[in-house]
């Protein structure tokens, strides 16, 4: 992972806020990975809106229920962080061009900022995902490899072509900037409560590097003083279909095996097996979190709920995280005082066809 001077970061910002004025993951860029020199590379991703529930918290009794809004990002997803970041460096480091596998959404993401970076970009997805996503993918110039099966058979069409071809690997952990560009969610969760964190952070949970990187970045503003030792319950939540976290969690494992037969309609969540499950799991643990599985009725039902009742438009992962709301305060994992942050990790325009079947 990448390591900063935080003792000289602390001396040099002295309170926090101070000095960032940018609106974009380069927001806090004496804490990401980048030279004075460098101009950075930008869509416009991130300081996202974080949206206060109008009407599914006051229903639960949940007093202080908010959604960020992720959806907003460029390409509609938070993969927009990471990939600003990871092609940012990539670039950086010399590469004409990467390569990688995805559930759909962290391809579409690379492919954007490549076309902006200049890189070529190949990637690799399941058939089975999202057309508009597959459009957008070809729209943003990348050369585009469908697969049949899950990412788990993207990755292993994607380590062929690199030992063919030696392209840059920008596969989720395989570098570590993907982490740097997602941290900037703990950050700006950090600062738009006043450096205070929640109670609990809902997060619908695929490859998990959203969770793992609000981790990290709260152990980095902790180094710098900006907050103390006190942490979110870190939550994560799957779908039934495809829940290999949750089992682990459940069986008190350190990793998790991977998932037979991986099958949800929230394609995010299709992640059989995460290279950080252990990272994952000790995030849920030491936080004093838990792991959820919901079902896909209930999961769509969740994006609708977010849809009409609160004018937030979401796509299934993100329904994943309100319809576990319930179950969760239920079994006393949140209670209904504490101030939680559900994650909206996509748009709802990206999944057309399966919002309207539902
Ligand atoms: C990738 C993705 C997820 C899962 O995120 P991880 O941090 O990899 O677990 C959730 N929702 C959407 C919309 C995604 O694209």
């Amino acid at each position: 992972m990448a390591r900063y001077d935080l003792a000289a970061v602390a001396a040099r910002v002295t309170h926090p806020s101070a000095g960032f004025e940018r609106t974009d993951v380069w927001r806090y860029r004496e804490l990401m990975p980048i030279e004075a020199d460098e101009t950075p590379l930008t869509l416009g991703e991130g300081w996202t809106p974080l949206v206060r529930s109008q009407r599914i918290g006051p229903a639960l009794g949940l007093e202080e229920l908010y959604f960020k809004d992720e959806g907003l990002n460029p390409t509609g997803t938070f993969k927009a962080r990471g990939m600003a970041v990871a092609v940012h460096r990539a670039r950086a480091l010399g590469a004409r061009g990467v390569i990688l596998p995805s559930a759909g959404n962290a391809g579409s993401a690379a492919a954007a900022y490549c076309a902006a970076a200049g890189l070529t970009c190949t990637v690799a997805m399941p058939e089975s995902t999202p057309q508009p996503i597959i459009d957008e993918c070809r729209a943003f110039g990348a050369d585009l490899q469908l697969v049949a099966g899950s990412i788990a058979d993207a990755g292993r069409w994607v380590r062929q072509r690199i030992a063919e071809d030696g392209s840059f690997d920008l596969s989720t952990l395989r570098e570590p900037y993907r982490i740097e560009g997602k941290k900037t969610m703990g950050y700006e969760l950090a600062e738009a409560f006043g450096w205070r964190l929640p109670d609990a952070i809902v997060y619908p949970t695929g490859g998990g590097t959203g969770l793992i990187a609000m981790w990290k970045a709260f152990d980095e503003l902790e180094t710098l003083g900006w907050i103390g030792s006190e942490r979110p319950r870190m939550i994560a939540v799957q779908a039934t279909g495809c829940a290999p976290i949750v089992t682990a969690f459940r069986a008190g494992a350190d990793t998790a095996a991977p998932a037979t037969d991986p099958e949800t309609v929230a394609s995010g969540l299709r992640v059989p097996s995460a290279l950080g499950d252990f990272l994952i799991l000790a995030a849920l643990r030491s936080s004093g979190g838990t792991a959820v599985a919901v079902t896909d009725p209930e999961l769509l039902d969740g994006a609708h709920r977010l849809a009409s009742l609160e004018g937030v438009s979401a796509g299934p992962e993100a329904g994943a995280t309100v319809a576990a709301l319930l179950e969760l305060l239920e079994t006393g994992a949140i209670e209904r005082h504490e101030r939680v942050v559900c994650f909206v990790t996509g748009h709802g325009l990206k999944y057309p066809a399966v919002m309207s079947a539902a």
